[in-house]
């Protein structure tokens, strides 16, 4: 195969500048320095073993909404990219880095989910993973994203949160909250707690509330818990999907030091998905740790956990119609399906499903790091999950006006599409609907 099938029409700084700072020379070291030393056998046996023979492409929504496109199939993005590159042994140009980085950042969102098609298993968002990391390494990546990974590196937080915003808004928050139920607090720096509850970045600077609402919930369940107020409060991580693999050890390690120096026993993370990921399953791996130094649970788990105790009363359930998205990166990455099922029925009294669901659920095609990219990619995103629109139509052609989606990624890419297409469907948390409907403390 000669160079990319399709030249691309998208603008961005990240990527542009990135190409023409390229030598051949630089590419082709850098290429064979991962190579050499980031990847093995698994690298060589999903090459090896994969027989092009496209059962994984309608696993993959890139594919379906683009009416089967053979460059949107996994097999295609891995064709058009690291095959290319093995098989002319790094010597590629400029122009083909630029367009495998549009590929593997913007074209797949690493959701995993053509993997279960593939009668051999080929995982090919690891594939994808390997493109980025070689992206990276050579200064090609996406504006936008690349940002949020230069937030991260220069203040442990995703949004350029200075810390002393950070201490205010959790003081907001708990003043907010106090005027409704007196007495409460959010527990700051708490050394020896039971619980440090951590969030995502975005989460004080856009959706504070989902604090308030948290706050609410550990009160009324009368739990010990804390949140840190140094860095570490932050459990994302963009580094994860720009390939910047040593700053994701970093975050990694600077959020289990943070439960570590105040002496908590178990760490609670909020309702998002690739932070999830990045702790559990990535994060650790790059720190070279068999298990965590603390144990960490994902927030459906802990709902479930704490209705399965009864610490939480429903007086009344939510009525309204509501559907239920699976986040790939807690449901194919963790298996939490039938957990956040078991808390829907507990809150909501009309619960429908979509289909498929579970693990075979439809990805919203923002996670991955695909929304992080930004505007420049923000139309081929939505176009790319056309059938997460039909998937959500149908549920609500059966009654669903509400759609529940436990991840922050996943609300951002929901909400496009739900405005793309004209679905007038609401979005919410867990959490927003337990907040509304649990009994509360005076
Ligand atoms: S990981 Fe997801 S987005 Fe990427 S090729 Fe597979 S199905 Fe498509
Ligand atoms: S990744 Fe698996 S399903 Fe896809 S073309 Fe290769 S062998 Fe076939
Ligand atoms: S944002 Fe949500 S559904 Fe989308 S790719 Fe991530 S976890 Fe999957």
């Amino acid at each position: 195969m000669g160079e990319p099938l399709l030249k691309t029409e998208t603008r961005d700084i990240g990527l542009d500048t990135g190409m023409a700072k390229l030598t051949p020379e630089k590419i082709e070291k850098v290429i064979n320095e991962v190579l050499e030393n980031e990847t093995g056998a698994k690298l060589k046996v999903y090459v090896d073993t994969c027989v092009h023979c496209g059962l994984c492409s309608e696993g993959c929504h890139y594919y379906m909404s683009n009416d089967k496109n053979p460059i949107y199939s996994p097999a295609g993005k891995v064709k058009q990219t690291i095959w290319e590159i093995l098989d002319k042994k790094g010597k590629v140009s400029p122009e083909f880095i630029r367009r495998a980085a549009e590929i593997a950042y913007t074209e797949c969102n690493l959701c995993k989910r053509c993997a279960m098609y593939c009668p051999f298993g080929i995982d090919v968002a690891y594939l994808m993973l390997v493109v980025r990391r070689i992206c990276h390494k050579l200064g090609v990546i996406p504006q936008y994203i690349q940002d949020t990974a230069h937030s991260h590196a220069a203040t442990m937080n995703q949004m350029w949160v200075k810390e002393e915003e950070w201490i205010d808004t959790l003081f907001w928050q708990e003043e907010e909250a106090a005027e409704e139920i007196e007495n409460l607090r959010i527990p700051l720096d708490k050394e020896g707690a039971e619980i440090m509850y951590s969030v995502i970045g975005p989460e004080p600077k856009f959706r504070a509330q989902l604090i308030y609402e948290v706050a609410v919930i550990m009160n009324a369940a009368g739990l010990d818990w804390t949140m840190p107020s140094m860095p570490g409060w932050d459990n994302s991580d963009m580094a994860m999907y720009t390939g910047d693999n040593e700053l994701m050890g970093r975050l990694k390690k600077e959020h289990f030091e943070a439960a570590e120096r105040l002496k908590v026993k178990k760490i609670v993370m909020g309702e998002c998905g690739h932070a999830f990921r990045s702790v559990y399953d990535m994060g650790n791996r790059q720190l070279g740790w068999k298990m965590p130094p603390v144990r960490m649970v994902h927030a459906l788990e802990f709902y479930y956990e704490l209705f399965k105790a009864g610490k939480i009363k429903i007086p009344e359930k939510y009525s309204k119609g509501v559907t239920l998205h699976d986040p790939c990166n807690v449901i194919r990455g963790r298996g939490l399906h039938e957990m956040s099922r078991y808390t829907v029925n507990k809150i909501c009294s009309n619960f429908i499903e979509m289909t498929p669901n579970r693990e075979h659920n439809y990805c919203c095609c923002a996670g991955g790091g695909v929304i992080n990219c930004g505007p420049p990619f923000r139309n081929k995103r939505v176009v790319s999950d056309r059938v997460k629109a039909e998937q959500l139509m149908a549920a609500k052609e059966k009654g669903a006006e509400v759609v529940i989606a436990p991840c922050h990624n996943c609300h951002g890419g929901l909400e496009d599409i739900i405005d793309h297409y004209k679905l007038d469907m609401e979005l919410k948390f867990l959490c927003d609907i337990i907040y509304e409907v649990m009994e509360k403390p005076e």
